[in-house]
Parts: structure tokens; C-alpha cells; sequence
């Protein structure tokens, strides 16, 4: 008997990861972590500090004074930047672009690598990001492809900013999304792409209630849940 189990979905933004994620550990008793979150706490620094998102050595040298943590709890994971809840502030749409740019920085990307093996060591975890089936948990028991065309992602993602009271045209959060994708996909350190053993879902034209039911009935058949 195996003493936990992980799941890993990743997959482009806006493809719903982190949404069907949550409802997903919550039917299943599991923790939810999400990594994305905790590239956007690195941007925020960035981003805060005045250095510019692709000012490698000056992001590199913050990693040294710089401390994360995270605590999941009943599906909502809350970030800390030095002592700091930061939460909210993650999210807000110009720390989107940092996060995408100093997740390109390798040495970013290694600093915060065994930040989240540790939590899959010592939890039943469904964990979404970019690189988890192939980088951060290549052995995690289920791997998850999740996708949907960038002009769904962009209006999902349009949607969640309106909601924030943030003021982004549909056309400029499409740009965005396509310089992402080409971001994560194009960049040398763990790009974006589908493990050979992922099950691909593209979740274009679905419901949020199709594809969580979808995706639980796949995990339980194959974790034998
Ligand atoms: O998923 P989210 O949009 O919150 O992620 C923010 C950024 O962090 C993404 O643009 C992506 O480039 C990066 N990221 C990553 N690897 C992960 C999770 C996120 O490179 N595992």
C-alpha cells in the first residue's frame, strides 16, 4: 500500500487547472497545492522592488533573502512573502506577466523545486502547474493534461479579472495569454508540454460540472480510489 498519492495536471493558463483542482482534492480528501501561486509570490517581490521581470541576475539575487510559505487548507492556499499574506495580491494581472517571466529564470525554478516535492512527500496532493508530470513529480500516480483553445482560456480568464473589479480588455488578456503560452512552451528551462504518460483533456466547450465529474471518475478508476 502506498503511503500517499499525487496527482499532477498541467497545462497552458486558464485551462481550468487550478479551479477543477480544488473541487477535485475536495471530493477526494486530498491537499491542493498550487504552484503557479508560488511563482507569482517571486514576481510580486520583483514586481515590488522595482526590478525589472526579466532582470535575471537582479530576480536571482532576491531568492537569497527571500521566504515563502504556504499553508492549504479547506481548498484555498495561502501564500506568505516573508511573514506577509499575499494571497490576493498574487493575482492581480501585471503580476501574471512577472510570474510567467521569472519562471523562465532556471535558477528560480530550481530554488523552488524542492519547496514543492516536499509537500507531495508528506500529503495526498493534486498539484497543477506547468512542469509537475515531467519535472516536479515525473512518478505522481495520475498525470493530467488539461487544454482548451486560447480564445476560451482568454474569456475565462477576462471573466475572473471583471469579477476583481480589474480593468483589462478581452483583446489585450488574449495577447497576454498567447505570449504566455509562448513563454512557457518556448522557454529552455522545464517548458510547458505534455508527459508521455498524461491523459490529454481539452476542456473547450465543457462545463466546469462535465469535466470535475469527468476527471474524478478517471482518478478513482485508476488510483482505485
Ligand atoms: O498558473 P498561473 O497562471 O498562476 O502561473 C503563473 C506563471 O507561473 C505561469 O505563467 C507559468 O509561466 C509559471 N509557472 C511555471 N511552472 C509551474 C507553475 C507556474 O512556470 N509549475
Amino acid at each position: 500500500m502506498k503511503e500517499h498519492y499525487s496527482i499532477a495536471i498541467d497545462g497552458p493558463s486558464g485551462a481550468g487547472k487550478s479551479t477543477l483542482a480544488r473541487i477535485l482534492a475536495r471530493r477526494l480528501n486530498f491537499i491542493y497545492v498550487d504552484t503557479g501561486a508560488i511563482y507569482r509570490t517571486v514576481g510580486l517581490d520583483a514586481w515590488r522592488r522595482g526590478i525589472d521581470s526579466r532582470d535575471e541576475p537582479g530576480v536571482v539575487a532576491l531568492l537569497d533573502g527571500i521566504r515563502i510559505t504556504f499553508a492549504c487548507s479547506e481548498g484555498l492556499q495561502r501564500m506568505e512573502l516573508n511573514g506577509e499574506d499575499v494571497t490576493e495580491e498574487i493575482r492581480a494581472h501585471v503580476i501574471s506577466r512577472y510570474a510567467s517571466d521569472v519562471s523562465a529564470m532556471p535558477p528560480v525554478r530550481a530554488f523552488l523545486l524542492q519547496m514543492q516535492r516536499d509537500a507531495a512527500a508528506e500529503n495526498n496532493v493534486i498539484m497543477d502547474g506547468r512542469d509537475i508530470g515531467t519535472v516536479v513529480l515525473p512518478d505522481a500516480d495520475m498525470k493530467i493534461f488539461l487544454t482548451a483553445t486560447p480564445e476560451e482560456r482568454a474569456r475565462r480568464r477576462w471573466l475572473e479579472l471583471q469579477e476583481r473589479g480589474e480593468d483589462a480588455s478581452l483583446e489585450q488578456v488574449l495577447a497576454d495569454v498567447n505570449q504566455r503560452d509562448y513563454n512557457d512552451t518556448h522557454r529552455a528551462a522545464a517548458p510547458l508540454r505534455q508527459a508521455e504518460d498524461a491523459v490529454l483533456v481539452d476542456t473547450t466547450g465543457m462545463t466546469l460540472e462535465e469535466v470535475s465529474d469527468y476527471l474524478e471518475t478517471m482518478i478513482r478508476e485508476k488510483l482505485a480510489l
